[in-house]
């Protein structure tokens, strides 16, 4: 069913009782020729690309919860492309000129909203270092400006300029970086796909991994075994737990990663407002919720929930860059786990089992990743080939030590990144 003013208008004159499902529930077949296991946003993205870009068809996305109920569902759904390394660069930049034209493509609201996000600095040196990022991202073809206090001011009037500790020097505004529906995104995905022909099976463990002379022939899962000629393991904070089904050990630790959302209010925050310095990010809502959050609560967990120390530093940020926000009440908070890698940037790879891909590693940065991470992953498996945009991405980095891409600049510490 497409999408369309008129449609629209059709179904609201007549009750709204004609609208279709998104997606169909079929049982699983007994053989595809591509498996991906996790309908998270990437997982989903990858099935959508590989049928659109590739003409593949006989293809299963194996979900073991509801499509959606990941991480695609759980982040504060900042979009940007403030990336500098090369590798990284090329790869954001083309995700967010698929993210400018994804509702066209998908036919399908995911609310994109290029509300443009505010990076804060907080001295002489971090300008600097702003200056030589904003220049990089000006150069690669995405936009970047440098604002001083004042513009800053006229932009977020609300922000603690002057506090004794992180007085606000200015900002890099990204003005084409904004915000989206998240879970909007997963459905938009898992429409376009099914509609394509794609399987989409909700309530299916991957369990175990068939593999026959160092090939891949197929899953195991709780709905029963299931032949592939591929298959694509794409499930993030439990990548780990989902490669050792193939005997592999990742570079990968999982940590959680907690948001917050107040009480909806009338508008006040107009753009993303990061504030690195402590830790502490933050936008509104369409619904008028103030959507927030901070660092990763820094041990590995498997857990989908947050501790008490880490909500209490969050809240400190807030008061300390925004004290009206202490007039704000904090409607709920929730965790999901981070794919952390080593060096803070993606996996999107072969592995050493044919037919066996990999795509994890996304940190707490791979809602923005979901259309290139899709893109490059669906012409991986199809073609064997990487796609331009996200060549860099490979997993013998971290054994060799060539092509790291250390963003931050942290080193090799998993929960630093
Ligand atoms: C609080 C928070 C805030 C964030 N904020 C941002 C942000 O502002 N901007 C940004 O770019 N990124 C952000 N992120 C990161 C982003 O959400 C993730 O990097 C991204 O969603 C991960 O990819 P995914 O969507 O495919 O993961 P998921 O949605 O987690 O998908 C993986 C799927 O695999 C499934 N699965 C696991 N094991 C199996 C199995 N054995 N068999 C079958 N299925 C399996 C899971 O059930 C899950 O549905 C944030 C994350 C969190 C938690």
């Amino acid at each position: 069913m497409k999408f369309s003013g008129f449609e629209l208008l059709k179904q609201g004159l007549t009750g709204n009782t004609g609208w279709a499902p998104h997606w169909r529930r079929p049982k699983p077949k007994g053989a595809y020729d591509i498996v991906i296991i996790g309908g998270g946003g990437h997982g989903l993205a990858t099935a959508y690309y590989l049928a659109k870009n590739h003409g593949l068809q006989n293809i299963a996305v194996l979900e073991k919860g509801y499509l959606g109920g990941g991480n695609i569902g759980r982040n504060t759904t900042i979009v940007r492309s403030n990336y500098m390394m090369p590798g990284n660069s090329e790869f954001y930049s083309h995700s967010l000129k698929l993210w400018e034209g994804m509702e066209q493509d998908l036919n399908f609201n995911t609310m994109m909203s290029q509300r443009g996000q505010i990076v804060l600095f907080h001295s002489d040196g971090q300008r600097d270092a702003a200056v030589r990022r904003a220049n990089a991202m000006i150069n690669r073809g995405d936009d970047a400006e440098i604002l001083t206090t004042a513009e800053v001011r006229k932009h977020a009037p609300y922000l603690n300029f002057d506090s004794a500790r992180f007085p606000i020097y200015g900002g890099i505004l990204q003005r084409r970086a904004g915000t989206a529906r998240h879970d909007a995104v997963a459905w938009g995905y898992a429409r376009g796909a099914d509609l394509r022909g794609v399987d989409l099976i909700q309530n299916c463990e991957v369990t175990g991994m068939d593999i026959e002379n160092g090939r891949v022939q197929g899953v195991q899962t709780t709905q029963g075994p299931i032949k592939a000629k591929k298959v694509a393991m794409v499930t993030a904070g439990r990548s780990s737990q989902v490669a050792a089904l193939a005997g592999m050990r990742l570079p990968i630790e999982s940590h959680i990663l907690q948001a917050f959302v107040s009480e909806g209010l009338k508008p006040v925050i107009h753009h993303v407002i990061s504030f690195g310095m402590g830790h502490f990010y933050i936008s509104q809502s369409d619904k008028g919720g103030l959507v927030f959050g901070g660092n990763l609560d820094y041990y590995a967990s498997y857990a989908a929930r947050g501790n008490l120390a880490m909500k209490e530093h969050v809240m400190e940020a807030a008061m300390a860059l925004m004290p009206i926000i202490g007039q704000a009440k904090v409607l709920r908070s929730w965790g999901g786990i981070m794919d952390m890698s080593p060096d803070g940037s993606p996996i999107i790879d072969k592995t050493h089992i044919e037919g066996l891909y990999l795509n994890c590693g996304w940190c707490y940065g791979g809602f923005k990743a979901v259309p290139a991470s899709g893109y490059g992953f669906a012409h991986l498996i199809a073609t064997d080939n990487h796609h331009p945009t996200a060549s860099g991405f490979r997993l013998d980095r971290f054994r060799t030590g060539y092509g790291l891409m250390d963003e931050e600049g942290t080193g090799s510490q998993h929960n630093l990144h």
